[in-house]
């Protein structure tokens, strides 16, 4: 009786020819992420997929925590299937379901004929089935309305299944169905927070880093490549291109006003990121900023950094608070990674009173005391590219 897992993604956003199109790249993704799972097949029908285990429960186990990660897909149900006759199916139900039958108080069987020409039709199967199953469980009672526990047997053309409830999982859009984004990424809580979240809409991801060696160390640079790899679980590979940034750190400090160093920076950064985006096929920057979090953050400020670029810039944290963002960089299981306490290039660089509420036209004309072409150039020239693969 072997375990099947059923993956249902959400139907309203699926009309047409989108359809077609989101299930072929959650299958692409589905195939991507279990690619080292061993032997399975996938096969599509109702607007479920199915992923079938080849190699036994320990691997279906595996492949069904994998398939948690997967953008796309709303909820899994893990079923058994088994002949499609109702002996075969009373004896799976008996075989897997006995605990969670002791457990529940209420219950209702519901049937599911895909198969027109099978004898008995959904009220007799439902019937026959749950009259066994009080047979067996004599404490239960029947609820059609709101039972704790629902059997579905559904007989399709080949085999029966047979499954009880749906696990919730990890929603939103398959990766690769929305265009591709560059994230700036720190080793922060929030950048990652905000990759996840524009990942999760189904868009790609690939990333910037800035770094400012010897200011900011190699462990520094490993957790951001950490934190990128475990973006990747949710967004399959992300190519890491790490900016050496010491040299403009150190130009902004000895050239420019002190108060205004992390905003002619930020706008480095934005300069910078928006043509290593364009070259690598990138239409947005994403970034975690969030109003208010810090300085630079004010609505003066974000209007600062937002006029350095032409290219759409996607901050899906700007509205939320730091607990909100922490709950999110938990649930993707990057917090204990963002909090370990290596020096950020932002944070070696900080001015002691920065300007809260800065005009456009000052940055820039600190900004401009600069060879600021040259700094981009070399900037972009001495950019590093690695692939990071997803980590688990
Ligand atoms: P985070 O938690 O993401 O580091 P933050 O609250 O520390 O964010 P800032 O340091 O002001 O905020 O940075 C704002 C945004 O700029 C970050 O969310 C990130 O997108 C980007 N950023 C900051 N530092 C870097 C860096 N070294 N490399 C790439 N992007 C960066
Ligand atoms: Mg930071």
């Amino acid at each position: 009786m072997a375990k099947i897992l059923m993956a249902r993604y959400g139907e309203l956003v699926l009309k047409g020819l989108n359809r077609s199109k989101f299930e072929n790249v959650l299958v692409k993704n589905i195939h991507g992420i279990l690619k080292d799972e061993g032997k399975y097949n996938i096969y599509k029908a109702q607007a479920i997929t199915y992923i079938e285990p080849l190699e036994g429960d320990e691997q279906a186990d595996r492949i069904l925590e994998k398939l948690g990660y997967v953008f796309g897909i709303v909820s899994i149900t893990v079923a058994y299937k088994c002949e499609k006759n109702l002996d075969s199916v009373k004896e799976t139900i008996l075989n897997n379901f006995s605990d969670s039958l002791r457990k529940a108080d209420t219950f209702k069987v519901e049937a599911k004929r895909a198969d027109k020409k099978f004898p008995m039709k959904s009220p007799e199967i439902c019937m026959e089935t749950g009259g066994f199953i009080l047979e067996h469980f004599p404490h239960l009672k029947v609820d059609v309305h709101n039972p704790e526990l629902q059997v579905t047997v559904e007989i399709r053309d080949e085999h029966a299944y047979v499954h009880t409830d749906r696990i919730k999982a990890a929603g939103g859009m398959p990766t690769g169905t929305n265009g591709k984004a560059m994230l700036l990424l720190s080793g922060g809580i929030d950048s990652p927070a905000a990759g996840y979240m524009i990942a999760k809409r189904g868009v790609k991801l690939e990333a910037v880093h800035f770094f400012s060696y010897p200011y900011t160390s190699d462990r520094a640079k490993d957790k951001v490549l950490k934190l990128a790899s475990i973006i990747a679980r949710y967004s399959g590979a992300v190519k890491v291109h790490i900016v050496p940034f010491t040299d403009i750190q150190l130009e902004i400090r000895d050239k420019c006003p002190e108060e205004h160093l992390t905003l002619v920076m930020r706008r480095f950064m934005m300069q910078i990121s928006e043509i290593v985006a364009k070259k690598n096929d990138c239409n947005a920057l994403i970034t975690g900023e969030s109003i208010g979090q810090v300085a630079s953050q004010t609505i003066e400020a974000l209007n600062v950094t937002n006029d350095a670029v032409n290219t759409v810039v996607l901050r899906p944290l700007i509205g939320m608070d730091k607990e909100e963002i922490v709950e999110v960089s938990r649930k993707m299981d990057a917090f204990d990674t963002s909090i370990l306490p290596y020096e950020d290039c932002c944070t070696v660089f900080t001015p002691r009173h920065p300007t809260t509420k800065p005009k456009v036209e000052d940055i820039i004309r600190s900004q401009s005391l600069l060879e600021v072409d040259r700094l981009i150039k070399e900037a972009v020239d001495g950019v590093e590219s690695v692939l990071i693969e997803s980590e688990f």
